[in-house]
């Protein structure tokens, strides 16, 4: 769980689950190599396990890139994930320039 005190004044809270403010962003190649991944290990049943699962769960849950949106001002602001230590660092913030 984190906090983010948008620039907007927005308090920002990923702590609910699931949430409207969190999103998973993975690029292309990220996500083709775990449809790779999956399709490798599911053509060996004998690899399938409660590991294996929670491994899947963790890819999805914890991609590289983790980006939080302000429902207020719509903002974005995009984390690095470090998975090995369950934390992120944000990387970048993105300004709405206009709503179309
Ligand atoms: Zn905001």
């Amino acid at each position: 769980m984190a906090k983010v005190l948008c620039d907007c004044g927005e308090s920002l809270w990923n702590g609910e689950i699931p949430n409207q403010i969190e999103f998973h962003a993975f690029s292309d190649v990220q996500l083709i190599d775990m449809f790779n991944r999956l399709e490798k290990f599911e053509a060996d049943q004998s690899n399938i396990n409660d590991e294996y699962w929670r491994d899947r769960r963790d890819d999805i849950l914890w991609p590289p890139i983790n980006v939080w949106r302000c429902p207020k001002c719509k903002r974005l602001y995009a984390f690095e994930i470090d998975r090995d230590t369950a934390s992120r660092k944000l990387k970048y913030i993105y300004k709405l320039e206009e709503q179309l």
